[in-house]
């Protein structure tokens, strides 16, 4: 696992985002923050910003729904400092190369290995065999085919995505193996390199209001683009399970936009007093989150600009996706 980068070479970058609804404070400091501190290091690589529909299209079943929800993710990328000329932004669906690869390497994946994945055992729990599509199942292929098709150095991630990083790692190295080059040439022997995670360690699983892992699916978030009665109606509504008269849900969610030192202080000045507090973590929240959601309304007037990147988006990663490809296709001997 990665947490710096080595700006003197190339490296590529390459990360997704499923457009299924509003992103949150735990997509951003988990994951979404490190697209753009890298973007600025990675100064001589590539960087790939991947609206992911197809891994989206498992819940969002319903066109008008999707569409808006994948030019949502658009604006959300460049509202937080994504800059088109440094970086790829693009929709998965529009690389029919995902799809593809994601086939090839189902061919090559047992049943029981995909059963080993947490996203596969929490449906499990939730909703029994019967009520898991074959796309859910399959998700970390595809995930593994998003990732190995550029040659990815490198996956700006929270926690809960570490595991399909490591499929990706088996499956990279198990395509590796069955079909080895011809000439032997390619990255050392292989078709595809082995990308690395990069989590940040003190905001791997960013907690929710009610201390469990910020999830869209547990109703538990406080939205990134907030309206600032939304953060007031969110943070009031934290659950203060407190420890030393310090409510740790306030304090954790604080600690991501405020520095720890200046933190302990004010909670010390004000133990116990949970209202208090709030309405500190309130107006610092409204004061983080106001220029971001400001940034992204006038990102929003122009739609014209955000279709012109996607479709830039589209040329660029199709020009890499379908070299990749071609390599494949002549390893496993359809070309
Ligand atoms: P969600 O998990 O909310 O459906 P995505 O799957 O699109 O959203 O996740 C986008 C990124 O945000 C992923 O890299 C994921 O690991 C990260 N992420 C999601 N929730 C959290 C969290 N609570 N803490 C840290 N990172 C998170």
């Amino acid at each position: 696992m990665k947490n710096v980068i080595d700006s003197e070479h190339s490296q590529t970058i390459f990360s997704g985002v499923k457009p299924t609804g509003r992103p949150h404070i735990g997509n951003y400091f988990g994951a979404m923050r490190q697209f753009v501190k890298l973007q600025e290091e990675n100064k001589n690589g590539e960087n790939y910003f991947c609206i992911v529909d197809y891994h989206a299209l498992n819940l969002i079943q319903n066109a008008e729904e999707m569409r808006h929800l994948s030019l949502d993710v658009a604006i959300d990328f460049l509202a937080i400092g994504i800059d088109p000329k440094k970086s790829v932004i693009f929709k998965q669906s529009d690389v029919s190369e995902h799809t593809e690869l994601a086939w090839i390497f189902d061919t090559i994946t047992t049943v029981p290995y995909l059963k080993r994945a947490h996203a596969y055992k929490d449906a499990m729990t939730k909703g029994g065999e019967e009520n898991i599509s074959v796309g859910l199942f399959n998700y970390p292929m595809l995930m593994a085919a998003d990732i190995l098709l550029y040659d990815t150095d490198i996956v700006p991630v929270g926690q809960d995505q570490k595991q399909h990083i490591e499929f990706a790692r088996d499956t990279a190295e198990k395509f590796n193996r069955i079909f080895p080059t011809q000439d032997g040439s390619t990255l050392g022997g292989g078709v595809f390199k082995l990308p690395e995670a990069y989590i940040m360690k003190d905001v791997e699983t960013v907690p929710g209001i009610d201390g469990q892992k910020m999830s869209k699916s547990y109703n538990n978030t406080i939205s990134l683009f907030a309206s600032d009665e939304e953060i007031e109606k969110s943070v009031l509504s934290i659950v203060t399970d407190s420890d030393g008269e310090v409510p740790q849900n306030v304090f954790a969610i604080h600690s991501l936009i405020k520095p720890e030192k200046e933190l302990k202080k004010i909670y010390e000045e004000n133990k116990g007093k949970y209202k208090v507090l709030k309405d500190i973590l309130i107006e610092d929240l409204k004061n983080f989150i106001r220029p971001m959601r400001e940034r992204r309304g006038e990102i929003a007037k122009d739609l014209d600009f955000v279709n012109k990147v996607l479709e830039e988006g589209k040329e660029k990663a199709r020009a890499v996706a379908s070299q990749k490809m071609e390599q494949v296709r002549r390893a496993i001997g359809v070309s």
